[in-house]
């Protein structure tokens, strides 16, 4: 089956490169349509690679930002658009700084909703992905996208709300992407052991508090994508300013990957339609392009 569609929501240009970005490569491959919509402009991240820390590079950051999300794009074989807002920063320090006035954080939920509403009655997805209630990882932008993405997807259905943001549209299913899964890394540290090598992002894994869970638990849904790894992978290098080439989400070679988790995981979070979990499909359960959303769960 092609020609369903599919909307990642996501905070920031590069965001969807390293959450559910193989997922996109291998849906966009088979023949959906696949938007990427990036709430903000990515103003006020850092210069993370140093080696892209230059003049002509540091004075045109929102810029260079967004040829570099035109190539991820184009890498992953998806379509991309921007809703406008302005990245709210990682605010760091004891006492955290205040958000700055003109952010993505600020600005009130309605109007963004209303905002995101308006992509999404124009393309009309039959899925969405966004993260999960606590940003997958505590930027205020993060936790924004959340709310905003879960606000819309009620809001776009109902046609009392935003009367003037298009034709009220049912997306059928809403997902989490789920990227920082503990038992990956485990069975990746198996692997270097069983060949008696030296498992790179052991550090990171021993930092990784037992305590602290891991969020398989709440997956519903693997999707094997393992071919699609190296495009995830060029798409995420394409943030030149973004990521280090030498860091650690590099570190672990593409085979190994494909061999031992050649998946990424999402939560089913909302659905309209019948489905049953576990699911190896976003679109499982979507049964006809542009059908009536059946009997609801
Ligand atoms: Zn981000």
């Amino acid at each position: 089956m092609s020609g369903l569609r599919l909307m990642a929501v996501h905070a920031h240009p590069d965001d969807e490169s390293s959450k559910g970005a193989a997922t996109m490569a291998r849906y966009a491959a088979e023949g959906h349509e696949v938007l990427v919509v990036t709430l903000t402009g990515g103003e006020r991240g850092d210069i993370l690679n140093p080696a892209m820390d230059v003049p002509g590079v540091r004075d045109r950051l929102p810029e260079v930002r967004r040829e570099e999300m035109a190539t991820a794009a184009r890498i992953l074989g998806v379509e991309q658009t921007w809703l406008g807002f302005v990245d709210s920063g990682l605010p760091e320090g004891d006492p955290l700084p205040p958000l700055p006035d003109d952010c993505f954080a600020l600005v009130p939920l309605e109007i963004s909703t209303e905002a995101l509403v308006r992509e999404i009655r124009k393309f009309r997805p039959h899925v969405m992905t966004t993260y999960d209630e606590n940003g997958g990882y505590p930027h205020p932008d993060h936790i924004r996208c959340h709310e905003v993405s879960m606000a819309a997807y009620e809001a776009a259905a109902d046609p009392e709300r935003f009367p003037d943001a298009g034709e009220p549209w049912e997306v059928q299913k809403v997902y989490y992407s789920h990227g920082f899964i503990r038992k990956r890394l485990e069975l990746f540290q198996e692997e270097y052991d069983r060949r008696g090598e030296e498992f790179p992002m052991a550090e990171w894994l021993k930092k990784w508090k037992v305590e602290q869970g891991d969020l398989m638990a709440r997956v519903t849904t693997q999707i094997v994508c393992g071919d699609h790894f190296p495009q995830r992978d060029d798409a995420l290098r394409a943030h030149a300013t973004q990521i280090d080439p030498n860091g650690s989400f590099f570190a672990v070679p593409l085979e190994i990957q494909q061999k031992i988790w050649p998946t990424e995981e999402f939560e089913l979070a909302k659905t309209r339609v019948r489905t049953s979990i576990p699911e190896n499909d976003l679109f499982a359960g979507i049964d006809h392009v542009g059908s009536e959303p059946e009997e609801k769960k």
